[in-house]
């Protein structure tokens, strides 16, 4: 093909994975006869992943390194990639092989036949049972509803035409959220689905905290509707406020009774207008941070032409 592939890597302390990556990913990509250069983007990483890239990039010229001067986060270390591509399209797959390499190939026919935004979508093999699959199932939906995103299935592991790339390229935003963005640019459409492989060194970077965050930033970043959570309160508390006064006037005078009732509706609204206040301070935030125009990134080293 003389189309180039670029491949987009972002690693996170993943010395560990980096070499098994790259050999895999070409050994597949050169099997397939797809003219290739894959970009790993060392995001700060506090272990030997840079020597790692350096490694790769001597034992195959195709290998390219970027290195952020930091840790910024997957999203936009997927953005540095991006800007450092010269494919005619362009993956993003994970460093530690759950991506499946094996289905570049049918992405790249699939990009071949016209389709501009080829994504990898993850089987569904609902394995969790119970409570949790219950818990998990209703909160993917209230999220996935708000950020316009199937939360559960979708992925990073995606191929774009390079018309996407510089779509996304050319947004401004500064919090950049790659799964929600490549929704929003739209393009056509193709899915190609895969199971999600077991990581084979190194650990995972996910925790709870991150996981809240990460649907907490996705829902901000593409629906103001939390901020009407205080206009919900508001006709809430007006229609207890009317009740009560009628109420009073018809029952009468139960002067503790009224007070205690009183003082706990009090606190409750306080409470509801702090949550309100918190909600609409995020939203700031995000603003703030867009205002000051401070770059996605910061790269201090890179290797390969
Ligand atoms: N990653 C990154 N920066 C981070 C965290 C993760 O570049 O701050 C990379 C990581 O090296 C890996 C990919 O993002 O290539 C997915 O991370 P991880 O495997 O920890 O996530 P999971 O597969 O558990 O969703
Ligand atoms: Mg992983």
């Amino acid at each position: 093909m003389d189309k180039l592939l670029s491949v987009v890597i972002p690693a996170f302390n993943e010395e560990a994975m980096v070499e098994k990556a790259a050999s895999t990913i070409a050994g597949v990509l050169v099997e397939a006869g797809i003219s290739y250069e894959l970009i790993f983007v060392d995001d700060g990483s506090g272990d030997g992943t840079w020597e790692a890239i350096l490694r790769a990039h001597e034992a195959d010229k195709h290998v390219r390194g970027v290195s952020f001067s930091r840790n910024f986060g997957k999203d936009r270390a997927v953005f540095a990639g991006l800007s450092k591509a010269r494919g005619d399209c362009v993956a993003v797959m994970d460093c530690d092989l759950q991506h499946p390499p094996e289905k570049l190939p049918e992405m790249v026919d699939l990009w071949r036949r016209g389709f501009e935004m080829v994504e990898g979508v993850k089987r569904d093999r609902g394995e969790e049972s119970g409570f949790h699959k219950l818990c998990a199932g209703a909160f993917y939906s209230v999220i996935s509803k708000l950020a316009k995103l199937d939360m559960k299935r979708s992925s990073d592991f995606k191929l774009m035409d390079r018309k996407a790339v510089d779509t996304l390229l050319a947004l401004s935003e500064e919090d950049v959220f790659f799964r929600g963005l490549t929704a929003f640019v739209g393009f056509r459409r193709a899915e190609v689905e895969f199971d999600v492989a077991e990581r084979t060194a190194g650990e995972s970077k996910w925790s709870f905290r991150s996981l809240a965050r990460y649907a907490v930033s996705s829902v901000t970043a593409f629906s103001a509707a939390p901020m009407q959570l205080a206009t919900v309160f508001g006709v809430i508390f007006a229609v207890i406020a009317v009740v009560t006064g009628i109420l009073y006037a018809i029952v009468g005078y139960d002067a503790e009774g009224w007070l205690v009732f009183l003082a706990v509706m009090g606190l409750l609204a306080i409470a509801c207008v702090l949550v309100c206040l918190g909600v609409v301070g995020y939203y700031v935030g995000r603003a703030f941070r867009q205002s000051l125009g401070r770059p996605r990134f910061i790269i201090s080293r890179e290797c390969g032409e």
